[in-house]
């Protein structure tokens, strides 16, 4: 799995809830071809994450199975799973260690420079040079914080270093203005060039380019099409 280039994601009749939970997902089948583009929409609380946390087994559904390239999930070694699959989550959690450090994490043999495109595609790198420090800025030093829509690039940025099969873009809950929701989707558009993307978002608007979007709906997909479909 971790050596393909690309893969191929199928949920087949997977079954969820949380312990003490109310059902999440009843019989949830999807697939998402290998290169392509899903975006979810669905209300709050409709499992969107949760959908996320199953694909990187943080959780495991009661019944059903989860497929990369025809192999369930369960039985990949769980390192092997998560290097194959590169996750934006709704809140991005920054270590208190200079920008450059934060966005270079994981994986130390990348080159800087691979660094600096990355932050570049995930269009950061134009914030960053603003900043006295630039690149050696500590996060959470003389009380810089990010915003939210500056971290949720930082992951962005990680995610393109990352170089997986699977890139996997939770849309942070907090109303981002017009001018940082362009970036990010500026950003999203570079980090899922050639990857099998899910891209979960509040808005239809917000994943209008991609090639089918699913609703989720009382644990399942109630609707599913392309933007102008729906
Ligand atoms: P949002 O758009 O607000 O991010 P979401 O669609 O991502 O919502 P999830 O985070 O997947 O929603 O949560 C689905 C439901 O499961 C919610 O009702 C939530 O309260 C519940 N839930 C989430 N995590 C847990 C947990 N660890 N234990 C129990 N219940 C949980
Ligand atoms: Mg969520």
């Amino acid at each position: 799995v971790v050596d393909a280039k690309t893969a191929t994601i199928e949920f087949k009749d997977v079954s969820f809830k949380y312990i003490n939970g109310k059902p999440i997902f009843n019989n949830l089948t999807l697939t998402i071809p290998a290169g392509k583009k899903i975006g979810i929409v669905g209300g709050s609380g409709s499992g969107k994450s949760t959908l996320v946390r199953l694909l990187f087994r943080f959780f495991e559904p009661q019944s059903g199975h989860i497929f990369i390239n025809g192999q369930n999930i369960r039985d990949l070694d769980l390192a092997s799973l998560r290097k194959a699959i590169a996750i934006v989550p709704q809140d991005c959690v920054l270590f208190h260690d200079t920008i450059f450090h934060n966005l270079h994490y994981g994986d130390l043999s990348k080159p800087h420079d691979e660094v600096y495109t990355a932050s570049k595609m995930a269009e950061l790198h134009d914030s960053v040079q603003t900043w006295p420090k630039a690149y050696e800025t500590q996060v959470g030093e003389r009380g810089l914080k990010l915003s939210g829509g500056e971290k949720q690039r930082v992951a962005i940025a990680r995610a393109i270093l990352k170089d997986s099969p699977i890139i996997v873009f939770d849309e942070a809950t907090s109303s981002l203005d017009s001018l940082t929701e362009h970036a990010i989707l500026q950003a999203l558009k570079a980090a899922t060039v050639g990857r099998t993307s899910i891209c979960i978002a509040h808005r239809l608007s917000t994943v209008a380019d991609a090639d089918e979007i699913l609703v989720l709906e009382n644990g399942s997909i109630s609707e599913k099409g392309t933007h102008k479909d729906l």
